[in-house]
C-alpha cells in the first residue's frame, strides 16, 4: 500500500524551524513520507510564524491556493500550526473553513490525536495556553545530519512593547539542564557535530528551574560548559542573549569552551535610547556598545550579528541617525533588519506616531546600503586568511556551500557532503558570503586556531530592570 504523504512548509525563526523538525518527526512516526507537492499530498502543514504583518497575509495567501485543491480531494487534512495558530486560534477557520486543524504552539505533542480526531469528528483547534511537554521530547525528523536545533528554553519573560512572542509562546518555561544535556549526548551518539541552543532569551536560562537538594540553579554559563564537553560535537551555536541579561560569566564561558563558535546574535533594535526605553528594551546604547567591546576583548575573532528594527512609532530622523551612528561604531559582520509591524496586542500597536510606510522604507533603504557596505568590508578582511568550514549544502554556481565557525557562508568548488570539515583558504568576498579554495592539503577537518584572551571583564553596570 502507498503510505501516505506530507507536505510541510516551515515560515519565521529557528524556533519553528525546530517545531517543524518534531512536526515531521510525529508525521514519520505515524507512519508518513515528506513530499515536495501539494497535490501528492494527503496533509498539508504548515507552521507559521506571526513576528510581522506579512506573515498573515503569506498564510491566508497559501491558504487560498490549497483551496482548489481540498474541493478536489476532501480527504486532505490541512493543518495550521505555530505561532499565528496560537495567536488567531479559531479565526483562522472563519477566513478559511476548508482548514482541518489549528494547532497552538503549547499542543504540538497532540498533532497526532487532532489529525486523527478530525478524520472521524471534523475540524480540530487546540491553542491551550501552558506548555505541558517539552517538543524537543518529541520524535524528531532532521533536514541534515549533522546540525541539531535543541531548545533549552521556550517562552519569554521580558515585554519588548513590539514583540509578540510573549503572548504566543507564553513566560520563559527552561529545560532541566538533564534532559537537555542527555538530548546533546544522544545527538553527538547520531553523528551531530554542530548543534544550535534555542531560546527567546538564552541568559536567562535556568533562572526559573530549581534544583532538588541544589542551593545553586544552573545558569546559561553551566549549561555552555557542559555542552562543551560532549564528545563527538565540534560546534556549538547559541541564539539570542539578550544584551540586558548578559553577564560576565557568559563571556568567560564562550572563551573558555573550544566548541562554542566565535560568533554572537546581539540583538540591537534601536541605536537610539529614547527609542530603547520605548521598546522596553532595559540596555541603552553606550552600555549595548560597551559589552560589544567587551565580548570582542574576549574572543577577538568574533563575529557579531544583530536584529535592528527601523519605524518604530515616534522614531524621529533624529533616533534613526542615532541608529546609523551605531551601527557604523559596531561594525557589525550581519545585521537582520526590519521594518515596523504593528502587532495586534502588543503595547508598541497601540501608541501614537505610528509612520508613514514611505518614510520608513527610505530609512530601511539607508539602513540596509550602510550595512552592505560595512558587511562587504568585514567580509574584505577575511580574504587571505585559513578557516574551518562546515558543508552544509550545494552552493548556489554548483559546488558546494559551508560556513565558517564565525558562521560566515563560503562557496567552494568541487564535490563535498554536507557535514563534511574542509581547510579553506578564503579568496573571494562578497556582503553576504565568501568564496574559498581548498587549502593545500585538501579536505581538512583541523579545528581553526583559537586565539582568544582569557579576560573576565568586570561586573556589568546593573540597569533597573523595566518589566
Ligand atoms: N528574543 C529575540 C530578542 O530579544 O532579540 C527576538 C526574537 S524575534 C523572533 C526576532 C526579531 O524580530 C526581533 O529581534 C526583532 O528585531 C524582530 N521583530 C519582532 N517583532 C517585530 C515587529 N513587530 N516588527 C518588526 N520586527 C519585529
Ligand atoms: Fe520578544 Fe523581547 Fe522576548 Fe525577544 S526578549 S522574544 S524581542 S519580548
Amino acid at each position: 500500500m502507498r503510505q501516505p504523504r506530507y507536505l510541510l512548509r516551515t515560515f519565521g525563526c529557528q524556533m519553528n524551524e525546530h517545531d517543524s523538525e518534531r512536526i515531521a518527526g510525529l508525521l514519520t512516526a505515524d507512519g508518513y513520507v515528506a513530499t515536495r507537492e501539494a497535490a501528492d499530498a494527503s496533509v498539508v502543514v504548515f507552521n507559521t510564524c506571526a513576528i510581522r504583518e506579512n506573515a498573515d497575509n503569506r498564510l491566508y495567501g497559501n491558504l487560498g491556493h490549497l483551496r482548489p485543491l481540498k474541493q478536489a480531494n476532501p480527504r486532505m487534512r490541512i493543518v495550521v500550526a505555530g505561532c499565528l495558530a496560537q495567536k488567531d486560534g479559531g479565526t483562522i477557520r472563519e477566513r478559511a473553513p476548508w482548514v482541518d486543524v489549528v494547532v497552538g504552539t503549547h499542543a504540538l505533542p497532540g498533532l497526532l490525536d487532532l489529525l486523527h480526531r478530525a478524520e472521524t469528528e471534523g475540524p480540530q483547534l487546540d491553542v491551550r495556553e501552558q506548555t505541558e511537554i517539552f517538543p524537543s521530547a518529541l520524535p524528531a525528523l532532521r533536514e541534515v545530519a549533522h546540525h541539531a536545533w535543541v531548545s533549552i528554553a521556550v517562552g519569554c519573560d521580558n515585554a519588548c512593547t513590539f514583540c509578540i512572542v510573549p503572548l504566543v509562546r507564553g513566560p520563559q518555561l527552561s529545560r532541566p539542564i538533564g534532559d537537555v544535556l542527555a538530548e546533546v549526548h544522544g545527538l553527538a551518539r547520531r553523528g551531530v557535530v554542530e548543534i544550535t541552543l534555542l531560546g527567546q532569551n538564552v541568559n536567562t536560562y535556568g533562572r526559573d528551574l530549581t534544583v532538588p537538594g541544589s542551593a545553586r540553579r544552573p545558569l546559561f554559563a553551566d549549561l555552555l560548559r557542559a555542552v562543551n564537553r560532549v564528545e563527538g560535537l565540534r560546534r556549538i551555536r547559541f541564539t539570542s542573549p539578550h544584551p540586558h541579561d548578559f553577564t560576565p560569566d557568559v563571556i568567560d564561558a564562550m572563551a573558555e569552551s573550544d566548541k562554542v563558535c566565535e560568533h554572537i546574535h546581539f540583538p540591537l533594535q534601536s541605536g537610539s535610547d529614547r527609542v530603547l526605553r520605548a521598546m522596553r528594551r532595559s540596555y541603552r546604547r553606550e552600555r549595548y556598545l560597551d559589552w560589544l567591546e567587551r565580548i570582542r576583548a574576549a574572543i577577538p575573532d568574533i563575529a557579531v550579528s544583530t536584529d535592528i528594527i527601523v519605524g518604530f512609532p515616534g522614531e524621529t530622523q533624529e533616533d534613526f541617525e542615532d541608529t546609523l551612528d551605531v551601527v557604523r561604531r559596531a561594525r557589525f559582520d550581519q545585521a537582520y533588519t526590519f521594518q515596523y509591524s504593528p502587532r495586534p496586542g502588543t503595547r508598541a500597536a497601540e501608541m501614537d506616531g505610528q509612520l508613514d510606510k514611505h518614510e520608513v522604507q527610505e530609512r530601511f533603504d539607508r539602513l540596509v546600503a550602510l550595512q552592505e557596505a560595512i558587511a562587504l568590508e568585514q567580509m574584505r578582511e577575511q580574504v587571505g586568511s585559513s578557516a574551518e568550514v562546515l558543508i552544509e549544502g550545494l552552493g548556489r554556481k554548483g559546488g558546494a556551500r559551508g560556513r565558517t565557525r564565525g558562521n560566515r557562508v563560503v562557496h567552494v568548488g568541487g564535490e563535498h557532503a554536507p557535514g563534511t570539515f574542509l581547510d579553506v583558504r578564503i579568496v573571494g568576498a562578497h556582503p553576504h558570503h565568501l568564496d574559498g579554495e581548498l587549502a593545500a592539503g585538501g579536505p581538512g577537518g583541523s579545528r581553526s586556531e583559537r586565539k582568544r584572551a582569557s579576560v573576565s571583564p568586570p561586573e556589568p553596570r546593573e540597569p533597573a530592570p523595566i518589566r
